[in-house]
């Protein structure tokens, strides 16, 4: 059976620990789908010159944030890595060399999301780092030669946000703001239509200014839906916009279009 792609907000790393709704629906987004024989996480939070693939047959895990209680800091997610798919990928990928990267560890992109997905780090994990200065349509293509990992068991997570803007976020008042909803909203309608030209055109768009001011977060959704065939449906969960960032997330391939 050919695997479901996933993308996942992931917000807060403090999602990692807390047993809020947002843990809870990745932790069953998990269980319906097969058991991947590994995952391939694109996340926000490795930003490479060149794509880069950890290689490491243990990557170690990585706190990058600040600021955040010790019981965060204390958290590890022992998933082995996977170096047999870092190759697989490199060699997957021929429009551009992608670079294996033996020290990297896994970010909490990755880890904060699978530690409710997998809370036995028993999935080998490989993340995929993005070149975040090329433009949409670059990951697009990019992504599309990574399909035939679906038939392989392997699972493709997309870890970001659709909408995200720190700068504007309201730790006292997480009420979602009219120009996030909005963008949100957009954004799904586009998913839905299978617009994937036109959400890789982002940057062109007068509500990316506020709502995608950096492209990290949101380059990861294009891996996602790159990979939808035809015939398969987009389902969205974790529909949720604290004040500035989305959480939407979308699963792919899980049901058939309808
Ligand atoms: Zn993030």
């Amino acid at each position: 059976m050919r695997m479901p792609v996933l993308f996942v907000g992931h917000g807060n790393p403090m999602n990692a620990i807390e047993r809020n709704a947002f843990h809870l629906g990745w932790a069953a987004v998990a269980t319906r789908l097969p058991r991947p024989k590994a995952i391939l996480c694109v996340s926000a939070h490795w930003e490479t010159q060149g794509a880069a693939v950890t290689a490491a047959e243990r990557p170690a895990t990585i706190h990058d944030f600040y600021g955040f209680p010790q019981a965060l800091f204390d958290v590890r997610y022992p998933a082995p890595g996977d170096p047999a798919l870092a190759a697989r990928v490199a060699a997957l990928v021929t429009s551009e060399r992608v670079r294996l990267d033996p020290g990297r560890g896994l970010d909490h992109g990755a880890w904060s999301v699978l530690i409710a997905m997998h809370p036995g780090a028993d999935v080998p994990v490989v993340q995929l780092g993005m070149d975040t200065r090329l433009p949409g349509a670059h990951h697009l293509a990019l992504a599309r030669q990574l399909a035939p990992l679906r038939d392989e068991g392997v699972l493709i997570l997309g870890s970001g946000n659709i909408v995200h803007n720190l700068a504007l976020f309201d730790f006292r008042d997480p009420a979602p703001l009219d120009w996030a909803l909005a963008a949100d909203a957009s954004i799904r309608g586009m998913i839905a239509e299978r617009r994937h030209d036109a959400l890789a055109a982002f940057a062109e768009r007068p509500e990316s200014r506020l709502a995608v001011p950096t492209p990290e977060h949101f380059l990861p959704l294009l891996y996602a839906v790159a990979l939808q065939q035809p015939g398969e449906g987009a389902e969205f969960f974790n529909v949720s916009i604290p004040g500035s960032i989305s959480m939407t997330s979308v699963l792919i391939g899980a049901r058939a279009e309808g």
